[in-house]
């Protein structure tokens, strides 16, 4: 089949490309990104020569040259990444949240209508966030039940897109399947995220920089746990079903910068307690959310998901990896990655 994957140059798409690559090899796979400031193709040096690997340079806000590709290419799956992603920046600025996350994906809904709904077997998968759902107090868990609460621009983006999604599949039966994650952490992360930003500011003996108290509550999963899942909602999931993946693997943010000091410290040889000093509380960011929490029952039972890598292992992994690859943290930040583009 010919499986289109959006946003496939960013973290969790070049993830879930690598693996889709790798995995199926007589599928043909296209990794539509137009390249933001978070897309990079870096990421996906290694599968560059496959021969199941095609790359397209194209923006989700641009319907006409999306339905050209669905024309051509007659795209049985969509696997829907591609999306403005990062909370602080949809705060200082909504408007591209607004036109990639919900009219692309409007736009990339309306190709597959004309093109792809026809095809026997297809899928649309939409890749979406928890944070739709709002804010927890001290307990409870979100589920696929939970009634949309989002609160910043971001997760209103969110929010709306799936909105749209849904409704295709009621108005015009497009088969559909959405997934609703908690916060990724692994290798190829953009350092603006709080575990690749903080790994990179020990590193530099940095300020690390914790909003408010400190207190806020996050559900932390392993990509490649998420890639797994992503493969067994969108080949098993049932057409118009949600499914909430989470780790059951709850951290506050100040304890969880506390892990990655102490182990940084340990694993960079430094005195333990040192990279702790650096910690300094900021003005909260507004709208903050107090806790997410998944429960990620519905996808373990209905399709046998848990997820492979408890947290000590993922994220000494996921530092081990910054750590040897510091040109890669560095050529994001002089930029130099966008040289390719
Ligand atoms: P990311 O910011 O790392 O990557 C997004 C990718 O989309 C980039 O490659 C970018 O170039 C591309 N893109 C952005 N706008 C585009 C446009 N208009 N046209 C084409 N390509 C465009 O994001 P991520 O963290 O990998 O998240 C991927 C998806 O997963 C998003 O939809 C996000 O909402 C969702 N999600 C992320 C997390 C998380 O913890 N990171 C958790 C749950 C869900």
């Amino acid at each position: 089949m010919n499986l289109l994957i959006t946003g496939g140059a960013g973290f969790i798409g070049s993830h879930v490309v690598r693996y889709f690559v790798k995995k199926y090899p007589s599928y043909n796979i296209f990794n539509l990104d137009c390249l933001t400031y978070a897309g990079n193709l870096q990421n996906l040096k290694d599968i560059e020569g496959y021969r199941n690997y095609n790359f397209i340079k194209e923006n989700i806000k641009d319907k006409i040259k999306l339905d050209n590709l669905f024309k051509q290419y007659k795209f049985k799956g969509v696997i829907h990444l591609a999306a403005e992603s990062h909370v602080d920046r949809s705060i200082a600025d909504s408007n591209e949240f607004v036109l990639t996350n919900v009219i692309g994906t409007v736009n990339l809904l309306n190709s597959f209508k004309k093109y792809s709904i026809n095809i026997v077997g297809s899928r649309f998968y939409h890749i979406s966030t928890d944070e739709v759902y709002g804010s927890l107090g001290d307990t409870g868990f979100f589920s696929e039940d939970t009634a949309y609460d989002p609160r910043s621009p971001y997760s209103a983006s969110k929010a709306s897109s799936d909105h749209f999604v849904r409704a295709f599949g009621e108005t015009y039966k497009l088969p559909y399947v959405i997934s609703n994650c908690s916060n990724n952490y692994g290798e190829f992360q953009f350092p603006e995220k709080l575990i690749p930003l903080f790994i990179k500011k020990i590193i530099d003996k940095d300020n690390l920089t914790v909003y408010g108290d400190g207190n806020y509550t996050r559900d932390w999963l392993y990509v490649k746990d998420h890639v797994r899942a992503i493969d067994l909602i969108f080949h098993n999931g049932k057409v118009k079903e949600t499914y909430n993946v989470g780790g059951f693997n709850e951290w506050k943010n100040i304890d969880l910068v506390k892990v990655l000091c102490k182990k940084m410290d340990m694993k960079l040889g430094r005195k333990v307690g040192s990279s702790e000093k650096l910690i300094k509380f900021v003005k909260d960011r507004p709208g903050h959310d107090k806790r997410y929490a998944i429960d990620s029952t519905k996808i373990s039972k209905d399709l046998g998901w848990k997820p492979e890598y408890d947290f000590q292992k993922g994220i000494s992994i996921t530092i081990d990896w910054y750590i040897k690859n510091q040109k890669w943290l560095t050529n994001i930040i002089t930029g130099e990655y966008r040289n390719n583009i």
